[in-house]
């Protein structure tokens, strides 16, 4: 336990160091399923979620506002490999950082949303598209005990163009939610006045919409 505490924590606080470029290459930083798989660390339409996910979650924050629209259950998955300078949430970046994914907490999340105040669920990392098996679970079943009366809302470091081109996983998660706020945080395009994002490249896409018109849809109700 005192290994794997002191081991995450040296993971973290290398994550956290300027060098993301060694987190990725450095094989003390990364699982023993990560060290033998080999990825372009700049082609991230190639990265699979089953080569790096270890369905670990890093929080999960039930009824807040601030996840997207209206009261939301807020789902953090472990590991991130964008490594964006200045990311809100370093200790997600790492795949084994966190509790496993269990039964007991996807039954707590679906009693939780049933709550007639709940809007829905919101996806966050970590990244979701990296971590499909989970988010797929808990999304499925959200669409087969509410049908479409809850919402999906997911942030993603993918971009929406990335995800057209993505594994058949992450086209499938996406084909289930209903928002998503895309790409990756740009320190240089920080803006603390944005509605739901934290620097101007980022969208908020209404997927639904988009799939439809093969084209993006801005979500209807953006403010700024
Ligand atoms: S995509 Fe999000 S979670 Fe991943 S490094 Fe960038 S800001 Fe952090």
């Amino acid at each position: 336990m005192a290994e794997e505490e002191k081991d995450d924590l040296g993971i973290e606080f290398r994550i956290g160091s300027k060098a993301a470029q060694n987190y990725r290459l450095d094989p003390k930083s990364v699982s023993r399923q990560m060290k033998q798989k080999k990825y372009d660390p700049d082609d991230p339409i190639s990265w699979k979620s089953e080569d790096f996910s270890q369905e670990m979650i890093a929080d999960y924050k039930p009824f807040n506002f601030v996840d997207g629209e209206g009261v939301r259950c807020s789902l953090y998955v472990s590991g991130c490999l964008f490594a964006c300078p200045g990311c809100y949430n370093l200790a997600a970046q790492n795949f084994r950082y966190g509790h496993p994914f269990t039964k007991e907490l996807e039954d707590q999340i679906i009693k939780d949303l049933a709550n007639s105040y709940v809007d829905g669920l919101t996806l966050l990392g970590g990244e979701p598209f990296l971590n499909t098996s989970v988010c797929l679970k808990v999304v499925k079943r959200i669409r087969k005990e509410f049908g479409h009366a809850k919402t999906i809302w997911s942030w993603s470091g993918y971009t929406w163009e990335e995800l057209q081109q993505g594994t058949p996983d992450k086209k499938e998660l996406l084909s289930l939610i209903d928002i998503l706020v895309d790409g990756r945080f740009v320190e240089e395009k920080k803006d603390l006045t944005l509605q739901f994002r934290g620097s101007s490249n980022q969208k908020i896409i209404d997927v639904q919409k988009s799939l439809q018109e093969g084209k993006i849809h801005i979500w209807d109700r953006l403010l700024k």
